[in-house]
């Protein structure tokens, strides 16, 4: 990427200056002995032989020197021969009689004359040090910056590196694959940026930030550059991370020269990589006392973004994170990053296409079949196959082959995956059809007692930080209350998934654990908080939200209640969750083939949603046990 040129003369003046400088004192160190302007040097004693022998005119004494002027030698015809004595110097001693001796003799003695230039002299040796000192301060500033402009002298301003239109290596979407949605969403981005009147027209404001999130590698960074290569509109990027290395106050300077610069090129994209670094809720640091820094840092953010619609510049903020959840709320308010983009893992189909891209970069054996190669890797993110596909080039290179073959691809997914395990999952064979028929459980369910909302998409592709596979359900339409059969729904859903464990495989994994969790909450809440228990009647038995002293909820305390209750609770309690297990249970083993049938297919194919997940689970029947 080229990198457009900065205001620069802050960086020039100061190289100026300092080769200047430099050269000013090589030439007054080494000028004297270089051009042997200096008198030759003799023996004190030899001065003084020489003023007592009437040979000496004039004696300039210096600290260090005493300079002196030998009386012009005669010539043949008793003329002078030269007009000037020669000029001798020597070093003094402490020699109190010698302006007594040179009275005597008549000679012209003064002590030693100023330095020439001396004004000129005087000031430079006030300006260089500093000079210097500045000098070697913005060299090291300057590596920090990794060449990027804004250098010496410019220490406050921005790091943002600046890629522009028209690079010869600009990325546009068609470099990103698998991650459909996230290019959907930030092409209206585009849109806003390409054709802002059109917006603007309308009285529509145009969305100012947009946070992707998601996975580490899954080409947050490569889309963010790609949108504006979309544009074709100036792209800065700098990283949160960045910031946090400063001293205090520079963070804040920072956001705002960067801001400044922005506006000055709008439209463009201002893009703000690891948002959490600066963006840590603020709540989170409190008993530690925070970081002062980050602090000061995120609320400039804050301001800039705020400001900017006034000025009416377009100027899109888009920003990264993989950890979301740590984000400051103030940072997610509407007219700040309220638009939120998820870039996850690829899918099949998703991997393929990113396989393609970068094959295409290598040679390749007309034999390879890159689906093979997307089917063995789940889980894998965008940067994870670039990395699979260069392995495998170097494997094939190291074997001296003409070209990349399947077999290199193999030991490099191996390669790979023993160098992923650490990060996240990769599911062995026996763990992904656990996992599938998990999740077909939950979908099955979750199709004959819709409380949750209706099934809308079953992936077995490992997402997020505890997933290994989910079941989406989409509410049908925004609900604020939910009815008893709605909760009881949404018990046996969740349950599903263990259920199907149990049917199939007669054993139980720890997969189920989230599950359970939530199954027992919901139950927990329906005795304790909505009263819906028959047997505890309409009472609530938690005390209602409470939070502790930094705001942050900590769950409802229990009311006191009796021993008896207390068990009763837990009776009740334990009564619901076993009924939502027990018509989990029933469904599926009512609709065994179905489960089977469905499994199959998201074992082949990974994900399975819109049509052909419609079709499939409308075949789904409710056993004459369960009520719907
Ligand atoms: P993130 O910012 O999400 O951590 P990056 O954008 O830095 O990920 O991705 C690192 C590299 O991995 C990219 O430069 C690109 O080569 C590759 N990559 C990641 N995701 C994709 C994708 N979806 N399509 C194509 N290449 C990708
Ligand atoms: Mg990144
Ligand atoms: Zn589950």
């Amino acid at each position: 990427m080229a990198i457009k040129p900065q205001p620069q003369w802050q960086r020039r003046l100061a190289s100026v200056l300092l080769w200047g400088a430099t050269i000013y004192l090589l030439v007054n160190l080494l000028a004297p002995t270089l051009f042997g302007s200096q008198p030759p040097q003799v023996p004190y004693s030899l001065f003084i032989d020489q003023v007592e022998g009437d040979k000496v005119v004039s004696v300039y004494v210096g600290q260090n020197e005493i300079r002196y002027q030998l009386k012009p030698e005669l010539g043949d015809e008793g003329k002078e021969k030269a007009a000037d004595g020669q000029i001798l110097r020597t070093t003094p001693i402490f020699d109190l009689e010698l302006p007594k001796r040179l009275e005597a003799k008549g000679i012209e003695f003064a002590a030693a004359p100023p330095a020439k230039n001396s004004w000129f002299g005087t000031l430079l040796s006030w300006v260089i040090p500093p000079l210097i000192f500045v000098g070697i301060w913005s060299f090291f500033l300057n590596r920090n910056n990794n060449g990027a402009p804004g250098g010496a002298l410019a220490f406050t301003k921005s790091k943002a590196k600046v890629y522009v239109e028209g690079d010869s290596t600009k990325v546009t979407f068609d470099d990103v694959a698998g991650v459909e949605e996230a290019k959907t969403e930030l092409s209206e981005v585009v849109d806003f940026l390409k054709f802002p009147q059109r917006y603007t027209a309308l009285g529509a404001k145009i969305p100012k930030g947009v946070l992707l999130v998601g996975p580490p590698g899954t080409g947050k960074t490569l889309l963010a550059k790609a949108a504006a290569g979309e544009a074709g509109v100036p792209f800065f990027i700098i990283s949160g991370s960045e910031f946090v290395e400063l001293f205090v106050g520079a963070g804040a300077a920072r956001v705002r020269d960067l801001f400044e610069q922005a506006k000055k090129q709008a439209p463009c994209i201002v893009f703000i990589d690891e948002l959490d670094a600066i963006g840590k809720s603020r709540a989170s640091g409190g008993l530690m006392g925070g970081n002062d820094e980050r602090e000061q840092t995120l609320n400039q953010l804050l301001t800039e973004m705020d400001g900017f619609s006034a000025a009416g510049a377009t100027v899109i903020v888009l920003a990264a994170t993989n950890r979301p959840e740590t984000l400051d709320p103030a940072l997610l308010r509407p007219g700040r990053f309220d638009r939120q983009v998820l870039v996850d893992r690829p899918d099949l189909a998703g991997r393929l296409k990113i396989l393609e891209i970068y094959a295409k970069k290598i040679k390749l054996d007309n034999e390879v079949e890159l689906k093979n190669i997307a089917t063995r890797t789940p889980g894998f993110a965008g940067a994870d196959l670039a990395n699979l596909v260069n392995e495998a080039a170097l494997l094939a290179a190291r074997n001296k082959q003409n070209s990349v073959t399947e077999a290199d691809f193999r030991e490099a997914i191996e390669r790979v995956v023993a160098g992923l395990e650490k990060k996240s999952r990769v599911l062995s064979d026996k763990e992904k059809k656990i996992v599938a028929y998990h999740e077909v459980g939950h979908a099955l369910v979750g199709a004959v007692m819709p409380g949750g909302g209706q099934v809308a998409k079953i992936s077995i592709v490992p997402r997020g930080m505890a997933a290994l596979g989910y079941t989406l359900q989409m509410p049908t339409e925004d609900r604020f209350l939910l009815n008893e059969s709605e909760l009881r729904d949404q018990i046996a859903t969740l349950l599903g998934g263990r259920a199907a464990e149990e049917i199939v495989f007669d054993s139980i994994t720890t997969g189920a654990a989230n599950d359970l969790q939530r199954a027992t909450d919901l139950a927990e809440q329906m005795v304790t908080t909505y009263g819906m228990s028959k047997v505890l009647g309409p009472l609530a038995y938690d005390k209602g939200q409470q939070n502790n002293f930094l705001g942050q909820g900590m769950g409802n305390p229990r009311r006191m209640v009796s021993d008896d209750t207390a068990k009763e609770i837990d009776l009740e309690v334990k009564e619901i969750v076993e009924q939502g297990h027990n018509q989990a249970l029933a469904i599926l083993d009512h609709n065994r083939d179905l489960l089977e049938a469905i499994a199959e297919k998201i074992l082949e194919k990974e994900v399975i949603e819109g049509e052909e997940l419609n079709q499939f689970l409308g075949q789904v029947q409710a056993p004459a046990t369960v009520a719907v």
